[in-house]
């Protein structure tokens, strides 16, 4: 049994920090939300009123914060976890930062002798809610080996990917994939409805034939298919558009400096883009599926030849 810190308890850090209370832990966390605070009180964790005090009592602290600025304050802020962490304390980032944002944690950790490491997760809620996430590490692998233990209480397995900011490089190359794939199967589902094709007849031909895929057989973006699916229960409580279009973006700016040409990723990250913005942000991006249905134009109309 460990204690536990965790900050930041959403769509997964709440069914996270269940789970390792589940497993025997002890967990002390942090939020900004009350409702998020109540939801720990109730499954048996102990809700704290700071970040530092979920630093204080803990042997490993774990965030889960929806971007990078959340996290550079949440680590490096005035009473920031660095200000009170120690040595003895290992501090896991398990949200989708980017590569830059990790580096930069690792490197301020590093510089005040403490023990951090980037440890995002693919598997999306329902993995969450299962437990069945898996881990993907970057970082000192002493460090990374010592918290596989309390990993597995929320995942199949961790994934050691080597250097500090590996953990985040697979991730986002796992999400821009992902991405792809979802718009694909939405602009799929459209056509379908175009066409006047049932969606059920599409999905039976579709989830068993070339486009399986977890997009379409786990995460259905039309309504009423998959009763545990987001698009099932108003598009809510899944991967946030907002968020999913930050993962593009990440991928985007990380092929930028590698030299890597990803044009159907910077297409789908603009579509991700205007879905958010056109106030579907903090739906689940399987909503990319309602919001072209009402698109009367392609993304980039071309002229009559
Ligand atoms: P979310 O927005 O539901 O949860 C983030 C939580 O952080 C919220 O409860 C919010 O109140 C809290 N928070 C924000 N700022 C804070 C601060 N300064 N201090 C304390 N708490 C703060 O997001 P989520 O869906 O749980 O995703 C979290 C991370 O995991 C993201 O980086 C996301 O990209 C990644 N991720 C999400 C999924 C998914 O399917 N939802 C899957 C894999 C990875």
């Amino acid at each position: 049994m460990k204690r536990i810190g965790f900050i930041g308890l959403g769509v997964m850090g709440r069914p996270m920090a269940r789970h390792l209370l589940k497993a025997g832990h002890a967990v002390c966390g942090y939020d900004v939300s009350k409702e998020a605070l109540a939801d720990l009180a109730a499954a048996g964790g102990t809700p704290a009123t700071s970040i530092e005090v979920v630093v204080r009592g803990a042997e490993i602290v774990f965030t889960m914060l929806p971007a990078a600025p959340h996290a550079i304050e949440v680590y490096e802020g005035a009473g920031g976890i660095f200000e009170a962490g120690t040595p003895d304390q290992i501090f896991v980032d398990c949200s989708t930062l980017g590569i830059q944002a990790a580096l930069q944690l690792h490197a301020s950790a590093a510089a005040r002798g403490l023990r951090f490491a980037d440890i995002p997760v693919t598997g999306a809620s329902p993995a969450a809610a299962a437990g069945t996430l898996v881990f993907i590490a970057g970082g000192d692998k002493a460090t990374v080996d010592e918290v596989e233990p309390v990993l597995v209480a929320m995942g199949t397995k961790c994934v050691y990917a080597g250097a500090a900011g590996n953990g985040q490089a697979v991730k986002i190359c796992n999400n821009m994939a992902a991405g792809v794939i979802k718009a694909a199967i939405c602009e799929a589902f459209v056509l379908a409805d175009k066409l006047g094709i049932d969606a059920k007849t599409f999905f039976e031909v579709a989830s068993q034939g070339s486009a399986q895929s977890f997009a379409l057989n786990v995460l259905c973006p039309h309504p009423g298919i998959l009763p545990n699916a987001p698009s099932s229960r108003g598009y809510e409580g899944g991967f946030a558009t907002r968020l999913m279009h930050k993962d593009m973006l990440l991928a985007c700016e990380a092929a930028a400096g590698a030299g890597a040409v990803i044009p159907v990723t910077n297409l789908a990250a603009r579509l991700f883009g205007e879905c958010a913005a056109s106030g579907m942000a903090n739906l689940d991006n399987a909503v990319l599926y309602q919001y072209l249905l009402g698109r009367t134009s392609d993304i980039e109309p071309r002229a009559a030849a």
